[in-house]
């Protein structure tokens, strides 16, 4: 069956369809697009026949299918399960025929290109080197190409790309600001990626969205991964240089008046340490993405290359006893710490999410950091905030699926 979506979801029978529709597709995708019916019964808190109403029309469509023969709640479905619990109930799931989304995730040494259905589901992915480079251009054929090649391979509709940069990205046009980490200028992203997609029919005309990798990972921790259910999530994360962070606010991401919301690698967290390349000093950047850890350890010779993978082996030498690699450990931990008690008495959330290299260091020192983060903010001492890695492995790329879902799920 081919989706059918030339009409709004819930047909033409009134706004209160529509949104039972949507919101059993966004409760079914929010689940890992697998729920029984009880489940989501449950969780939409509507009638029998809504919930009949809605998923017929999404069934019709090709989103859904309902299994014939009634099954038990799903493990560790959550307390969602509500009234279904313990009672057969059918399985509602993602259909084979629907729609799907390609992501991209361009980092300063790879670029991955997947496919992702509803659910959050990766269905396949294509990872290249990528080499420091500032032929912008060079790079753009390759995101296209490996977008034509998954889109290919899927063998099924295609509604958009969502596309995750090392760079602030302006909300209204996907411009992106500052990819200073690849050596490039400003660039409008989102027009490049489209005018590589031009002439091939499947792919000519499909929205393109692009974000930071940052605050796109904060969303796929948030819908999938170890921010579930929380209000106002911080995320922070290092990957290869640099610092970056996401908001959760009231359940939606922070974007800021323009998008470029959530800079946290400049948040203070060394007075008067390493000089940063915004002009100030001690910021997070420096002092705790993976380059900080070297120069701690005493390893920061090479700058350029496998910084993240030299530093996840400081981490690992500080867990087996390296005296040195530990006492690096101890006091990037602690700087983290610091930067993140500013931004707990700034944002006030009710959860902390470390990604990265960061999770990493939460497991090996969790100590330095969490007494820096008492030390620092009065804050987090009143509410004793949680601070917990990150669940997904790839996020960013979630993160770029989700973009792209999202006007499936509005
Ligand atoms: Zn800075």
């Amino acid at each position: 069956m081919t989706p059918d979506l030339s009409t709004p979801i819930g047909g033409t029978s009134g706004n209160d369809s529509a949104n039972n529709a949507t919101r059993l597709l966004t409760a079914l995708h929010r689940r890992g697009g697998a729920a029984t019916r009880a489940e989501l019964t449950a969780e939409l808190d509507c009638g029998r026949s809504a919930i009949s109403y809605a998923l017929s029309d999404l069934v019709e469509r090709g989103l859904v299918t309902v299994d014939e023969h009634p099954q038990q709640p799903l493990a560790g479905a959550g307390a969602g399960a509500g009234s279904g619990r313990g009672r057969p109930s059918h399985l509602v799931s993602v259909a084979p025929t629907s729609p799907i989304v390609i992501a991209v995730h361009l980092r300063v040494d790879t670029l991955d290109v997947s496919a992702f259905e509803l659910g959050g589901t990766m269905l396949r992915i294509e990872r290249e080197a990528v080499e420091p480079s500032p032929d912008v251009e060079m790079t753009m054929h390759r995101i296209g190409r490996l977008v034509r090649l998954i889109a290919e391979e899927a063998r099924r509709p295609c509604i958009g790309v969502g596309v995750s940069l090392p760079s602030p990205v302006r909300a209204t046009d996907g411009y992106a600001l500052a990819p200073r980490h690849m050596n490039w200028p400003g660039i409008p992203a989102r027009d490049l990626v489209t005018a590589e997609l031009a002439d091939v029919s499947a792919l000519s005309g499909l929205p393109v969205h692009v974000g930071n990798d940052a605050n796109l990972a904060a969303l796929a921790e948030h819908v999938h991964g170890a921010g579930k259910d929380a209000r106002n999530m911080l995320f922070v994360t290092t990957e290869h240089i640099g610092i970056g962070g996401g908001l959760i606010s009231a359940g939606r991401l922070f974007a800021g008046a323009s998008g470029y919301a959530m800079e946290v690698g400049h948040t203070t967290a060394n007075p008067g340490g390493e000089p940063c390349r915004c002009g100030a000093r001690g910021c997070l950047e420096t002092e705790a993405d993976p380059r900080a850890l070297l120069r701690a350890a005493g390893r920061l010779d090479t700058p350029t290359t496998g910084l993240e993978y030299r530093a996840r082996v400081v981490l690992v030498d500080a867990a087996a006893g390296d005296p040195v690699a530990r006492k690096a450990a101890d006091t990037v931990s602690g700087r983290v710490g610091a930067g993140l008690a500013v931004l707990v008495n700034l944002l006030d959330p009710d959860r902390i999410v470390l990604g990265g290299l960061l999770a990493r260091l939460l497991a090996v020192a969790p100590e330095p950091l969490s007494s820096a983060l008492h030390e620092g903010s009065f804050l987090e001492r009143a509410v004793a905030v949680p601070v917990v890695p990150a669940a997904l492995p790839a996020p960013a790329l979630v993160g770029a699926a989700e973009l792209a879902l999202a006007p499936l799920l509005a």
